[in-house]
């Protein structure tokens, strides 16, 4: 399984249209159930005289662990496909679902959409497309969901590509980048066998295109970036930050700084698995140390990088916002909080340059007085304690954030500019 490229994936959509069902179907289908838990409850059912029992099964242990407030483990749910292996990179209805998209803590390089044939685009479809777009997300999968529901009419599922493809022109997705399927999460079409109920239909099924996706890149080759996430003391190494490698490599005898703490020095030791490495690349988790870094000098939130190339320091950033929820309006001097990779920082709207037209692109007001909800714009926004982030066209790893507000994602963001 190890030796195959391994994809992360969204699965976003709409809440009740479909998400989880579609989860446990790829989960189901790929046979990554234990087969002991899948023959435990055979039996049960069996017995019961109850039928289609195995997908049902995964669909309790879904909700159940759901209702525990356990997700987090079926986010690291994985199955495979010929030439990939995918992780589910997090849990369809979880709480944080949109700011862990934003912040990386679970990028993801492709997503499928899931919109219900009886329903159509609906407040959540337009608000993730928007964010799968700002975060760049390269193809989408759009699996028009509950055909049965439907009859399988073909005409219902033309009805609501139509109505995607509208809105993903609207936020300039490319529509030759998007496949589109008509499934039955529940019933099983088009998910791994091409549908008999739907024999007018003849493009690939989930899997399929799944499996087709051009591989991801490791950005191996950009300057190294590791966001850190805790500064432990071990005794018999000395201090040990832990982060995972975003960008570059990240090798033993290398040169290194802690940006904003300004603390650097030499790598001695790098450790992955609980074991001992010369070098760790993009999406590793690992743990080093660093000559004469003490655990006072760096904290969470810094970012590591080469001393030659070291992260960047906002004094102020401009960024292209789009204002996802918000109870009034944000004008500046709004202060809320930014969420950038591993970094929490208040941050003030020191301008509103632009208002963007989410249509064309293009500027529709020069220094709005005012944004809200479904706006896009560019603003610059004023740290209040330093911040380490980068423009997304040069790392766009440590180029998107999320702002939040009263426990709410209010609007995701692409840095544009850097003002160190
Ligand atoms: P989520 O909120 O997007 O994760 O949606 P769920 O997967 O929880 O599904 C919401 C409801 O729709 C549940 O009652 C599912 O059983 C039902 N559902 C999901 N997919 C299908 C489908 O393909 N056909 C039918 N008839 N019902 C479905």
């Amino acid at each position: 399984m190890a030796d195959k490229p391994h994809q992360n994936l969204a699965i976003i959509g709409h809440v009740d249209h479909g998400k989880s069902t579609l989860v446990g179907r790829l989960l189901f289908e790929t046979g990554s159930v234990p087969e002991h838990i899948i023959e435990q409850h055979r039996e049960e059912a069996a017995s019961k005289g109850k039928s289609g029992f195995e997908f049902a099964y995964v669909m309790d242990n879904l909700a159940e662990e759901r209702e525990r407030g356990v997700t987090i483990d079926i986010a690291h749910q994985r199955f495979d496909t010929e030439k990939y292996y995918f992780t589910i990179v997090d849990t369809p209805g979880h709480r944080d679902f949109v700011k862990n998209m934003i912040t990386g803590a679970s990028q993801a390089d492709h997503a499928i959409l899931v919109v219900a044939a009886d329903d159509g685009v609906a407040p959540q479809t337009r608000e993730h497309v928007f964010l799968a777009r700002t975060l760049g997300i390269e193809e989408l999968i759009i699996a028009v969901n509950k055909m049965d529901v439907v009859d399988y009419s073909e005409d219902s599922y033309k009805q609501v590509k139509e109505e995607v493809q509208q809105l993903l022109q609207q936020v300039r997705f490319n529509s030759d980048d998007a496949g589109f399927i008509p499934i039955s999460a529940f019933e099983g079409d088009n998910i791994a066998e091409p549908s008999e109920n739907m024999t007018w239909f003849d493009g690939p099924t989930v899997l399929e295109s799944l499996n087709n996706l051009p591989e991801p890149s490791p950005p191996t080759d950009a300057p190294l970036r590791v966001p850190i996430q805790d500064v432990y003391t071990i005794s018999g190494i000395g201090t040990v930050p832990v982060g995972r490698v975003e960008t570059g490599m990240l090798r033993t005898g290398d040169n290194v700084r802690f940006m904003p703490s300004d603390a650097g020095g030499e790598v001695k030791t790098i450790e992955m698995h609980h074991e001992e490495v010369p070098e760790a690349g993009p999406g590793d988790n690992v743990g080093f140390n660093v000559r004469g870094v003490g655990k006072d000098d760096i904290r969470r939130g810094d970012v590591c990088g080469p001393a030659d190339d070291p992260p960047s320091v906002a004094k102020t950033f401009t960024a292209q916002i789009v204002v996802m929820q918000h109870p009034s309006v944000i004008t500046a001097g709004y202060t809320p909080v930014i969420h950038a990779h591993t970094a929490q920082v208040a941050c003030t709207f020191e301008s509103l340059d632009q208002k963007l037209d989410p249509a064309s692109g293009e500027v529709a007001e020069e220094e709005p007085d005012f944004i809200k909800a479904g706006d896009a714009a560019v603003v610059t926004l004023r740290p209040q304690k330093p911040l380490s982030i980068e423009p997304s066209s040069e790392i766009a790893e440590l180029g998107s954030f999320a702002i939040r507000d009263m426990g709410q994602t209010i609007a995701a963001g692409k840095v544009l500019e850097v003002n160190e």
